[in-house]
């Protein structure tokens, strides 16, 4: 090679590096580099192929050849007679045929060659740092011959050129799957979320935005382990992503997800989108013996009714999301203002109890639970009440929103844990024929699993014996949960002696077969059915049925919310024989209600509730 051809491939590999420094695409470094090597070798016709992962050829450039014969070689399978290109990949070495017309190797092929005059192809392969093919370089000719020393020098360089071209661009790509996409999921992460948004703002498309959190995901983590959480992460997003063409999902982090839903006419569309959603998503998943039903609760807000920037759009869908989360998990809601006054609302709630609880402001009242026969009071429901800085005492309505906050709940009802077995502890030491008080718990005492000990401890203190306990655990936090998480902790704190009542039966999900596996010892007949009685037959029938069965499965029933002297009696005639209502008592505070303990109390105790004989 002569001083002027050398310095012509150092000027090519310049200008190539020079291309792929400053950021060139992959296809345009490649063709720059047929063009320079076909200029400094006349008569030579240039060819680029990528090799995938599954050994197909991809045409990446050969700007002098026509695109008819490049599209017809794509997707061509390397072989061991898969003409120069595909034969150079397959044996990881290049191939010189002489002759096309003759040669084995393009027998397959040859119809595409002839027509365009080319007689001789020489292909090498390039290879990755593994020895993996990645690509091939070849020369064409138009005559029969083999390559010269001045062509081997260029494809020399050519090769070595192309590897860190693709090299270079395999690390771009990498780095920018990292950026803007979540590795377990392959979905945008919130970096790229933010750019589609913006963008489809800018574009002042009708789009709506759907927020989704997985439901109770903590709990599967802690108990069939992380892998299978992040599979569940997993499918969920594979299932969100399928469930209509025209949502882009974002995993936002964690367990949440972000969904874009193009051409977006109006609120309905967007809710027929999520349902949608809400359906892909269901469904078991299995993963060895573990079988798990997922669900998700999703919030929604619309492009421009529910908020005009990207910002409000996606908090008021927050809104809606958290608004979803504490009154229809498991569904959809969509924002709407009322949502954002109820969350500041609880924002201020919360604050105030926080305030109260430190300043010891928080308190038990207690509602007599009586024998509907003698009203005599066999029991106690200790119900939390708020003192307020100007001595009112709040009834728990109005601080209710404050405790679907998981930590002021579990805060809460250790505060009353220990003012409770205070409270007992005084009325055992007066002498009182005192039975049993009842306490309400939440699903977030459950959720950290140390609900057991608390109480345990809480009584152990005051040498309260827990067989003065009642655990009322309402009939939505009792079902909610995976894995019987709830059932299984009653059942282990019913081997302390104390007594469990699911409370509000008949409001939520819990029906008639579940009380022959789940371990309760009494029954607490919502006061929405008590309400009834009397005015509607099919009422009537339906808690004569309870009481029936409960008392057949040797479980007792108190009726909730009594208030005149004619429920009472046809409550008592259908066999209930306990109550508690506004007609015995309203809830009072320790004062009031030891002064009705001493009047009322049942001496002996016949009616008392014992456990439960069977679960
Ligand atoms: P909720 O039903 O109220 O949504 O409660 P949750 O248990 O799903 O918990 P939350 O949504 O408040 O928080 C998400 C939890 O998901 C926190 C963390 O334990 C878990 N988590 C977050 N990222 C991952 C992940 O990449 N893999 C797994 N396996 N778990 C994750
Ligand atoms: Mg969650």
């Amino acid at each position: 090679m002569n001083a002027g051809d050398t310095g012509a491939l150092l000027r090519l590999q310049t200008e190539v590096l020079e291309a792929v420094a400053c950021g060139t695409g992959l296809a345009a470094v490649a063709d720059l580099l047929c063009r320079r090597a076909e200029a400094l070798a006349p008569g030579v016709i240039c060819s680029i192929l990528t090799v995938d992962a599954d050994g197909l050829l991809h045409p990446l450039a050969a700007p002098s050849l026509p695109q008819s014969y490049s599209s017809a070689i794509d997707r061509l399978q390397m072989g061991p007679k898969a003409g120069s290109c595909g034969t150079a990949a397959f044996r990881r070495e290049p191939v010189v045929v002489c002759d096309i017309d003759t040669d084995p190797l393009w027998e397959d092929f040859r119809h595409l060659t002839q027509p365009l005059g080319l007689r001789a192809c020489w292909s090498s392969p390039i290879l990755d740092q593994d020895g993996q093919p990645v690509a091939t370089f070849a020369f064409y000719y138009r005559t029969s011959r083999a390559p010269d020393d001045m062509e081997r020098s260029i494809v020399q360089t050519c090769v070595h050129l192309c590897a860190i071209a693709i090299e270079n661009d395999q690390v771009r790509e990498r780095n920018h799957r990292l950026a803007y996409f979540d590795a377990l999921t392959g979905l945008p992460n919130r970096g790229h979320f933010n750019g589609l948004l913006a963008t489809s703002i800018a574009r002042k498309e009708r789009f709506g935005l759907l927020l989704v959190d997985i439901d109770h995901l903590k709990a599967v983590n802690d108990t069939v382990g992380h892998g299978f959480g992040d599979m569940l992460i997993r499918t969920i997003a594979e299932r969100i992503a399928g469930s209509d063409p025209r949502l882009t999902a974002c995993r936002l982090g964690g367990d949440e997800f972000a969904v874009l839903v193009a051409d977006c006419r109006d609120a309905m569309d967007l809710g027929k989108a999520a349902t949608a959603m809400l359906a892909a998503v269901r469904g078991p998943i299995k993963a060895g013996d573990q079988t798990l039903d997922p669900h998700i609760t999703v919030g929604g807000a619309l492009f421009g009714d529910d908020g005009a920037d990207g910002a409000s759009l996606c908090q008021n869908a927050d809104f809606a999301l958290y608004h979803a989360k504490e009154m229809r998990r498991g569904g959809y809601v969509r924002f709407s203002p009322d949502l954002r006054t109820s969350m500041l609302e609880r924002v201020r709630m919360v604050r105030n109890l926080d305030q109260a609880m430190l300043e010891g402001r928080i308190l038990p009242y207690y509602q007599p639970v009586v024998r509907l026969d003698t009203s005599e009071i066999i029991g106690v429901e200790a119900l939390a009440r708020m003192r307020m800085p100007d001595g009112r005492i709040a009834e728990a309505s109005e601080f209710h929103a404050g405790l679907s906050d998981p930590r002021i709940a579990y805060q809460m009802t250790g505060q009353m844990l220990d003012q409770v077995a205070r409270d007992v502890r005084a009325w055992l030491d007066l002498g009182m024929d005192f039975q049993h008080v009842g306490i309400n718990v939440t699903t977030g005492d459950f959720q950290r699993g140390d609900l057991e000990q608390r109480i345990v401890d809480a009584f152990a203190r005051t040498g309260v014996p827990l067989k003065h306990v009642v655990l009322e655990v309402n009939e939505a936090v009792y079902m909610s949960g995976i894995d019987q998480m709830v059932p299984k902790a009653v059942g282990a704190l019913r081997q302390h002696g104390l007594l469990v009542a699911l409370d509000d039966f008949g409001t939520g999900f819990a029906s008639l077969t579940h009380l022959l596996s789940f371990p309760v010892d009494i029954i607490k007949i919502d006061r929405s059915f008590v309400n009834r009685l009397g005015d509607d037959r099919a009422g009537d029938v339906l808690v004569g049925a309870i009481i029936d069965i409960a008392r057949k499965l040797d479980m007792r029933v108190v009726a909730e919310g009594i208030e005149t002297p004619a429920q009472a009696a046809l409550l008592d005639a259908f066999g209930c024989t306990l109550g508690q209502g506004y007609l015995f008592s309203r809830p009072a505070s320790f004062e009031e209600t030891t002064g009705l303990l001493r009047l009322f109390a049942q001496k002996r105790d016949p009616a008392a509730v014992q456990p439960r004989r069977s679960a």
